[in-house]
């Protein structure tokens, strides 16, 4: 297990398991739940931050450093973007993938649901407002 910071704010890796500690707020994710990681443009007095999207969050987390542990940090950034490459590089498929089918549904004139792409709707008789069979998406007509 490497720690990456000190005192507060710091983050852990133990095999595929990351433990992200800022002041008294805690996160524990793995490889696959981080959706982007980049280096905070706000300037932190003499440091920098580390800012860490994930899936389970709609927060960053942002984790300031020091400036002597700069160093530290550019490699935490270094295996945490190497890392998470192929899931972030999955995930942009499948958006195409579904972008895609509901383009080409558009196209046919079938009706789609809006969040999922199911074609499996029910129309619901009082008020004709859609439920999906797949997803549970309850929506009005004409999305
Ligand atoms: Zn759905």
């Amino acid at each position: 297990m490497k720690k990456y910071g000190s005192r507060g704010s710091y983050v852990t890796i133990d095999g595929d398991n990351i433990h992200i500690k800022i002041m008294w707020s805690k996160a524990d994710c793995t490889f696959s739940d981080i959706t982007n990681i980049e280096f905070d443009p706000q300037i932190v007095k003499q440091g920098g931050a580390l800012k860490i999207t994930t899936t389970n969050s709609k927060l960053a987390h942002i984790i300031p450093f020091r400036n002597e542990e700069r160093d530290d940090f550019t490699e935490l950034y270094n295996i945490i973007k190497e890392k998470i490459a192929p899931f972030v590089a999955e995930r942009s498929r499948q958006a195409d993938r579904r972008s895609e089918r509901a383009r080409q549904l558009d196209e046919e004139g079938v009706a789609y649901c809006p969040k999922c792409i199911s074609t499996s709707l029910a129309v619901n008789a009082s008020g004709g407002t859609i439920t999906c069979l797949k997803c549970g998406h309850h929506y009005a007509p004409g999305k």
